[in-house]
C-alpha cells in the first residue's frame, strides 16, 4: 500500500472500500432514514457511497452535514418561528 500519495486534485470515482480492500466503494443514490426529535425523516435520492463487494455504506458527509443544517433550528440564520408577531389578522376590517 502506498500512503505517501495524496489524492488531492484529481476526483476518484473508484475509492477502494475500507472495510473489505477489496471492493470499489462507488456513489449511489439512496434513501436516507434519520430522526429528527421523534420523527423519522426519509430522504430520497441522498448521495451514498456503496462497496459493491461486501455492500458497506457510507452516506456523504458533506450531505449529512447539509442535512442537519436543514433541520435543526438552531443553526439557521432565519429562525422559522414567527408567532409572536401574530394576531394582526384579527385586526383587519371587514367590510
Ligand atoms: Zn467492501
Amino acid at each position: 500500500m502506498i500512503m505517501s500519495e495524496e489524492e488531492v486534485s484529481t476526483p476518484q470515482y473508484n475509492l477502494l472500500c475500507p472495510e473489505c480492500q477489496t471492493g470499489v466503494v462507488r456513489l449511489k443514490y439512496l434513501t436516507y432514514f434519520t430522526w429528527l426529535n421523534e420523527e423519522l425523516i426519509t430522504v430520497p435520492n441522498f448521495p451514498a457511497w456503496v462497496c459493491d463487494v461486501c455492500g458497506r455504506r457510507e452516506y456523504d458527509e458533506r450531505a449529512i452535514t447539509w442535512l442537519n443544517t436543514l433541520l435543526s433550528p438552531d443553526t439557521g440564520h432565519h429562525p422559522k418561528k414567527r408567532r409572536s408577531t401574530g394576531p394582526r389578522h384579527s385586526d383587519h376590517p371587514l367590510p
